[in-house]
């Protein structure tokens, strides 16, 4: 596809996401949810209800960066704006409807909002150091049906609000009680975004836009972009926009190394094939030695598992800022394919790391719980022996 053609484009995908908008932040009582609005729109909010310009700056300290979400903790605001502010509006979370923890301590989260809807968020610790990454959905479904992807087999029910994307962190933030001290220590377990749940976040760009912006915002809760990473099947026409406003890490699933095969596994692939895909990567700024585009390759035996294949990735990526990530196929029930043997894994690694990629093979995390990549979807658990909910 050329540059010129993709405005166009973009007008559409943003056209079609619309269609698939959220629903209101207002309450049935009439009571506004403050989570997911821009500073911008928190000022007018403030504005309209009579108060001060500081006020909102105030509100976001709270918000954001205490985590609190009951007005009568707001120390430095004086009890009858408190009431006045809790009369007027809500600082929301998504509900916890299932929790679950891995053996390996992976944490899964079904989050249920206010029309009923639900995603899965997973926090996935680090094995070593004492901190870990929180995985977010951006839509209920996925209209994309990757054929090894268990949120494919889900129908797109809605796009997730600003408020429901940030929400999700800043409720995993509550189970872990991560906010900071009085004393003003960090919170550290809870440090890392990747964009990898349910759904293509450019898809539903706008919202995701909105809430990594609150995300990365210094006086909240301040993520830099370095420590947030979107993952797309190769939304072509979004890659640019999102890389120049946002600037966060990239993640391309690309599983494939020829169209005809990747048509298959990733439908959206004749859509925007392979040869454009690298080209927008090519493109995305920020990318570099020290913030390298990661390639995510599922390994499914005998499909896209080859020394063939191993090959071919590297001559396709020759020239990027690139890295990797081998993720050995994680079945979901009824899935139709068998993760690659850990020999045909590390023969792949070994070519593309002597060609000088990193090639790290993935553990894959939280299995036992359906946590894994690919394997969230808006549902109770199917086997019944799964260890109880925590908290
Ligand atoms: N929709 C986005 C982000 C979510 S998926 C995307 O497709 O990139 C996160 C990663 O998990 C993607 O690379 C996806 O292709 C991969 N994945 C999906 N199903 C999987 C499975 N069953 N086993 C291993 N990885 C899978
Ligand atoms: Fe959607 Fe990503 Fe799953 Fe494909 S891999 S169906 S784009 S969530």
């Amino acid at each position: 596809m050329s540059l010129t053609l993709t405005a166009p484009e973009r007008e559409r995908i943003l056209a079609k996401a619309a269609l698939f908008a959220p629903p209101s932040n207002v309450l049935p009582d009439g009571r506004r949810d403050l989570v997911g609005l821009s500073r911008e729109e928190l000022l007018a909010e403030v504005l309209v209800a009579g108060e001060q310009k500081f006020r909102a700056k105030q509100l976001w300290h709270w918000i954001y960066h205490q985590g609190v979400t009951d007005f009568s903790r707001m120390s430095s605001i004086a009890r009858p704006l408190q009431e006045k502010l809790s009369e007027k509006f809500v600082i929301g979370r998504p509900q916890v409807a299932l929790d679950q923890l891995s053996k390996d301590e992976t944490r899964k989260f079904l989050f249920k909002f206010r029309d009923n809807e639900a995603v899965e968020t997973v926090y996935i610790p680090d094995p070593i150091e004492d901190r870990g990454a929180v995985c977010i959905s951006s839509q209920v479904g996925c209209t994309l049906s990757c054929r090894f992807c268990h949120t494919g087999t889900q129908r797109l029910a809605r796009n997730l609000s600003p408020a429901e994307i940030v929400g999700q962190f800043m409720a995993a933030r509550d189970a872990y009680n991560e906010w900071p001290s009085p004393k003003g220590e960090t919170p550290r377990l809870l440090s890392t975004i990747v964009l990898m749940g349910m759904g293509e976040p450019l898809y539903n760009y706008e919202n995701v836009a909105q809430a990594m912006k609150i995300v990365m915002d210094g006086e909240g809760i301040g993520l830099s972009r370095r420590r947030i990473t979107l993952s797309t099947s190769g939304v072509v026409p979004m890659m640019d926009r999102a890389g120049e406003e946002l600037g966060v890490n990239l993640a391309v699933s690309l599983h494939a190394v020829r169209d005809d095969l990747r048509d298959e596994l990733v439908p959206l692939n004749r859509k925007y094939p392979i040869k454009d895909l690298i080209a927008a990567c090519k493109r995305y700024p920020g990318a570099s030695n020290a913030r390298r585009i990661t390639f995510e390759y599922v390994m499914l035996k005998g499909i896209n598992d080859s020394e063939t294949d191993a090959r071919a990735l590297v001559y396709l990526i020759a020239g990027l800022p690139a890295k990797v990530n081998l993720i050995p196929f994680n079945p979901w029930p009824g899935s139709s394919y068998e993760t690659s043997s850990p020999h045909a894994i590390r023969k792949f690694a070994d070519i593309v790391m002597e060609a000088g990629y990193s090639s790290p093979i993935r553990t894959p995390r939280g299995q036992d719980i359906l946590a894994a990549c690919g394997q969230l979807k808006s549902m109770a658990p199917v086997n019944p022996a799964i260890p109880a909910p925590l908290g």
